[in-house]
């Protein structure tokens, strides 16, 4: 064996390998070019998705002739002249690399034409070398034209994926550059039909309309803009009546770099947290502005990934953005002039609505089942004080509701209306977020009835096994229940509000949980394990979809929502309300266009 070295064009269409995969890896790099060139016209025509044919056409600065005949070898870029300039770089290419991997692996043509020149210049070049050079007529800019990608590397060609993967591809990058780059004027075609025409835009929520659909367009928003000394978030998102089940319409560019980073998508995905259910994403498209040294874009050879010297504040200043936005959002929907003078005092329990004002309202009541004693444990912590909330005021809630209550809808929503539209709100699910955040706030407040007969459930012996070491969470939750045999348990005392409730679903319910969550770590398990037995609660307990609610309780239950914290859905990630705007009626009506 004897150690050879490569071709230089050998070596070079490997390393070609790294920046260039398919089709869509040339048109980044060939739309970074345009746009570091200045362009404000860019204009993009693929051929069977870019596999046989990609032409970029831009009205950038152009090159000189002496330029374009080297800008395709490895290591020429206008952009850098030495390694030290790397920290301080705004322009997307540096490494002088991608010409030189592009003309490596396909057959290109390049014509460029600088403003003051009177002609234009065209090169052919194959196999990395100029085979045909020569003085032509052209606009100012630069027009570059990709043949027969891979038509030198079998071994990659064979890689090329569909043609209509490959498409898809090159119209994700499309967009991405189209939504980051607002004043540039994009044109992409496909087999010679425009499929995308975008004039320039002045806002980011236009882009959004010039390239998706109904009914994501229905819902996007401005992002309220989230800025500190590290960092400026902005951009545009879609609203909580809108879902979908991938990811694929969330773009993040940081300085002006498109990125994909799973760790910004979670973060955006939290500020949906009870919004959205789990696996259901947004579109969103945001702009990320740091200082360029607390980056690290070097990180993928594609210059795709990106590394934040401080990942949390970054990612802590996206979830407070989208959440911001989102209550925003509501608050235009549910407007209600609100002025506490302390939290309003709510009761621990939930039947009948509407609910007393007196937290333990039990004392006072008779008791309906004889075989329960009413102990309310433990005793009653002071209320916290808000902020905003002098105690000469106190109990002094005066809101002020912007709607009109119509009627209850098939003993399941309610009808509201309001100025902006038709309001309206499933009793079940906007009840079950109201006992959800009250249970999240103060479980250990819970009023809780002793039976005076315990409750005795059997279960199988190897479920109490697994459910016996967690039975102190149900105690936190205001049910005493202890292991009273092989295979039974005794409950013992449940709250107040739940006391009607079959408590042996719930437990089976846990043991359910505990074998499906059992392998997370110990906090995050009790995390979970905590939500599910609200939420399960909650749902036990809230007004069901069929009940007949009176005047009196549908505004106590409307008013209780406008001051719940996540009140768009339900813990289980159902809406709880959704409003039918004048608009849209008048648009289905046809009285408006
Ligand atoms: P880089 O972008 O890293 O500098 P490239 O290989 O992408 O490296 O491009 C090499 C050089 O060719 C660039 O630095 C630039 O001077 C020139 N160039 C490439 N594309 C264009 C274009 N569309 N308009 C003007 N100049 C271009
Ligand atoms: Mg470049």
């Amino acid at each position: 064996m004897k150690i050879q070295k490569l071709a230089r064009q050998e070596a070079q269409k490997i390393a070609a390998g790294e920046v260039v995969e398919r089709p869509a890896n040339i048109v980044k790099e060939l739309i970074e070019n345009s746009l570091d060139a200045g362009a404000t016209h860019i204009t993009l025509s693929v051929k069977q998705g870019g596999k046989t044919y990609l032409r970029i056409v831009d009205n950038g600065s152009g090159m000189s002739p002496e330029d374009a005949k080297i800008c395709f070898e490895r290591h020429t870029t206008s952009k850098i002249k030495t390694i030290a300039q790397l920290q301080d770089i705004n322009t997307f290419g540096f490494r002088g690399e991608a010409l030189a991997s592009i003309c490596s692996i396909a057959k290109v043509t390049i014509t460029t034409k600088q403003d003051k020149a009177l002609e234009g210049f065209e090169l052919a070049i194959e196999n990395g070398a100029i085979e045909k050079a020569k003085i032509v007529g052209a606009q100012t800019g630069t027009a570059i034209t990709i043949k027969d990608m891979f038509y030198n590397v079998p071994a990659r060609k064979k890689f090329l994926k569909t043609t209509i993967t490959e498409w898809n591809h090159i119209v994700t990058l499309f967009k991405a550059f189209v939504l980051d780059n607002i004043s540039v004027h994009f044109v992409l075609e496909h087999d010679d039909t425009t499929v995308y025409n975008c004039p320039p835009v002045k806002r980011v929520t236009d882009r959004i309309l010039q390239l998706f659909q109904e009914p994501l367009t229905n819902h996007v928003t401005s992002l309220t803009t989230f800025k500190n000394n590290d960092i400026v978030v902005s951009g545009a998102v879609t609203t909580q009546h809108y879902a979908r089940y991938d990811r694929r319409s969330i773009f993040f560019f940081v300085n002006n770099r498109w990125v994909k980073n799973y760790r910004l998508t979670s973060a955006l995905t939290k500020g949906y947290l009870n919004v959205l259910p789990s696996g259901r994403y947004p579109a969103a498209t945001i702009a990320i502005t740091v200082n360029p040294k607390t980056v690290d874009i070097n990180v993928h050879p594609k210059k795709e990934e990106i590394q934040f010297l401080n990942p949390r504040i970054v990612e802590s200043a996206i979830t407070a953005a989208v959440k911001t936005t989102l209550e925003n959002q509501l608050s235009k929907h549910l407007k209600c002039t609100v002025t506490l003078a302390q939290e309003p005092a709510m009761p621990f329990y939930s039947e009948p609505l509407p609910m007393p004002p007196n937290p333990f309202p039990l004392k006072k009541k008779p008791l309906e089942n004889p075989d329960i004693q009413e102990i309310p444990l433990p005793p009653k912590q002071e209320e916290p004080k808000t902020k905003e909330a002098p105690e000469s005021e106190a109990q002094q809630n005066t809101v002020t509701r912007n709607y009109t209550l119509l009627s209850q809808y098939k003993k399941t929503y309610l009808l509201l209306e309001k100025n902006e539209g038709l309001f309206i709100v499933d009793q079940h699910a906007a009840h079950e977020r109201i006992l959800y955040e009250r249970f999240a706030r103060r479980f250990n407040e819970v009023a809780t009835v002793r039976l005076l007969f315990p409750h005795s459930i059997t279960v199988p012996a190897s479920d109490i096994d697994l459910l016996e070491p967690h039975l102190e969470l149900f105690l936190q939750h205001g049910i005493e229940v202890e292991r009273s045999g092989k295979d039974q348990l005794a409950v013992k005392a449940t709250p107040v509000f739940f006391k009607n409730q079959p408590i042996n679903d719930l437990l089976t319910q846990t043991i359910g949980w505990i074998k499906e969550l059992g392998a997370l770590d110990p906090q995050d398990f009790h995390k979970k394990i905590t939500e599910k037995l609200r939420a399960q609660m909650a749902c036990k307990a809230a007004v069901k979809a069929g009940d007949v609610l009176t005047t009196e309780t549908m505004e106590q239950l409307l008013d209780d929502l406008e001051t719940t914290n996540n009140r768009f859905t339900c813990p289980h990630g159902r809406p709880t309300s959704w409003m039918l705007s004048l608009n849209d009626l008048e648009r289905k009506f046809k009285r408006k266009l």
